[in-house]
């Protein structure tokens, strides 16, 4: 039976003397998060998982109170995933009242996701180290799925001198190519068929990229074109980058990570491919 943690005293008590393997979400959980489960389940003696919608993430007009939630089905996917315990604070355990402390993660926060969400990655570093401190993990599993926070949280942990392992995990994708997400459930029908033209075109640009004596802006530019012709309403960026720093680049040099941001309509996606030799 998954061990059900619902205050920071019971946390506490929990982790004691225990080699942590912990894997923060938002819930409304699917095979992405559980791949996570899996990959702590073997760098750790325990899996604990955390189930906690950040209010200090979400920006007034974002989805807060719209996020999916759906607690009972996710303590019984943890469980089967093989989870050993999952954490489930109130949000009044983890931000009392008259709470104003806060973390600002600096400029890489402000680029490709900062630069529609400038507050995001500093309420995220916020709840990941409060969550880290909290749990004392020995590792720490998250998603390329969301390649920026990745980094970010790295860079976070490796500053402030927090005692955990951050590793990555690939990213879980539905057959079609669709990187799993909690927020594809809004998707309408015809969306859903052109929201997997984003990785097939971050693929293709890829491959392109790779090319001998290539114009990256060029080819940039024309799948930004490509994927507005295909049906996505917007495209926030399609961004090469270094994969460790995030810095922009203009040819390709490895490491490098290839990150995109479409929307349909007001569903906002994001995906990235490593750039392979
Ligand atoms: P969230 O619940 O959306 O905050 O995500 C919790 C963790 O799951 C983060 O580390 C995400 O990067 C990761 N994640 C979400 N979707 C996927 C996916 N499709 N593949 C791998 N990891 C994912």
């Amino acid at each position: 039976m998954i061990t059900i943690l619902d205050t920071t005293e019971s946390l506490k008590s929990y982790i004691k003397n225990r080699k942590i393997g912990f894997v923060p979400t938002m819930g409304a959980l699917h095979e992405g998060h559980l791949s996570l489960v899996r990959e702590a389940k073997k760098q750790a003696d325990y899996t604990l998982a955390s189930i906690f919608v950040n209010p200090a993430q979400f920006a007034a007009h974002e989805d807060l109170d719209r996020y999916p939630r759906q607690e009972q089905q996710d303590i019984a996917l943890l469980e089967q995933a093989g989870a050993d315990a999952v954490f489930l604070p109130k949000v009044s355990a983890l931000y009392p009242e008259g709470f104003s402390t806060t973390i600002h993660v600096g400029p890489i926060g402000q680029i490709l996701e900062g630069e529609v969400r400038p507050h995001f990655f500093d309420g995220v570093a916020l709840v990941v180290t409060k969550l880290l401190l909290l749990v004392e993990p020995t590792v720490a599993v998250f998603g390329e799925k969301d390649y920026q926070q990745l980094i970010i949280i790295k860079k976070l942990v490796n500053e402030l001198n927090l005692n955990t392992v951050i590793v990555g995990a690939p990213i879980i994708r539905d057959p079609d190519g669709l990187a799993m997400s909690s927020r594809n459930a809004y998707l309408t029908a015809s969306e859903r068929k052109i929201a997997p033209l984003l990785y097939r075109v971050l693929h293709d640009t890829m491959l392109q990229l790779k090319g001998p004596s290539v114009n990256s802006d060029a080819i940039l530019l024309n799948a930004k074109e490509k994927l507005l012709t295909y049906g996505f309403s917007a495209v926030d960026y399609i961004a090469l980058c270094d994969a460790n720093t995030l810095n922009p680049l203009i040819n390709v040099t490895a490491p490098a990570r290839l990150l995109a941001a479409a929307r349909l309509d007001s569903i906002r996606l994001i995906d990235n491919v490593p750039i392979l030799f």
